[in-house]
């Protein structure tokens, strides 16, 4: 499983990744997640990383292709599902870069089609925990307990960057940085394949497992 999950904030790929990693045993790699535990302990570069991901303007890709770079060399380049990278031209081309030279290029790319009106709402009514990455929606999928990560007790969090504000620059930066990693994907021999993204989580994950093949 060679898999990067493709969409705009909001559309669900961290929810599909964790469920098809918890599945089938394969690493979720989260940029997002890994930038976030970065700030969280104070590595790398640090407040300005904070300030990129608070805004939600993109981390620099040198930075975040050698986080990948250094995770995939880890796990020995199989069995993963990508999720929020890569997000530029640039970092598709080094992760093909990396990937042709360990012999094992990308399998699929799925993209995770959802409309933008959508994606306000979800992001706004999003919760997540701070020590396992469990992600809730108070309206959609709710904690048990008010506040509580289900998973593993910790007190949930609002995401710095889900809020109005934010979300609009974080979709300026899909559309004109991210939208043509699908076109460069078009001319690679990944195979790229479409998921409608705008219906329930389960709904969205047996179509995910049809077209996987899983
Ligand atoms: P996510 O959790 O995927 O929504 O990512 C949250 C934030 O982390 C993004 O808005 C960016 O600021 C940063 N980020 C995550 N992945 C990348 C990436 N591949 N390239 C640059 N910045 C990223």
């Amino acid at each position: 499983m060679r898999i990067v999950l493709f969409g705009p904030p909001g559309s669900g790929k961290g929810t599909q990744a964790a469920k098809i990693t918890f599945l089938y045993e394969a690493e979720h790699i989260s940029t997002g997640d890994a930038l976030r535990q970065a700030v969280a302990k104070g590595e790398g570069l640090g407040a300005e990383l904070k300030r990129h991901l608070e805004k939600g303007e993109l981390a620099p890709d040198e930075l975040v292709i050698g986080i990948v770079a250094e995770k995939l060399a880890e796990i020995g380049y199989e069995n993963y599902i990508l999720d929020g990278f890569p997000r530029t031209v640039e970092q598709a081309q080094a992760l093909d870069k990396i990937l042709s030279e360990a012999g094992k290029p990308l399998e699929t790319v799925v993209d995770f089609e959802v409309s933008l009106d959508a994606l306000e709402s979800r992001i706004c009514s999003r919760r997540v925990c701070p020590a396992c990455n469990e992600v809730y929606n108070i309206n959609a999928k709710p904690p048990k307990k008010e506040g509580v990560c289900d998973k593993c007790g910790a007190e949930l969090i609002q995401r710095a960057d889900d809020n109005r504000e934010s979300l609009k620059k974080r979709l300026e930066a899909y559309e004109g940085l991210t939208k043509p990693v699908l076109l460069y994907y078009n001319s690679t021999s990944a195979s790229v394949v479409k998921v409608d993204a705008s219906v329930s989580a389960d709904e969205v994950f047996a179509e995910l497992r049809k077209k996987l093949g899983l």
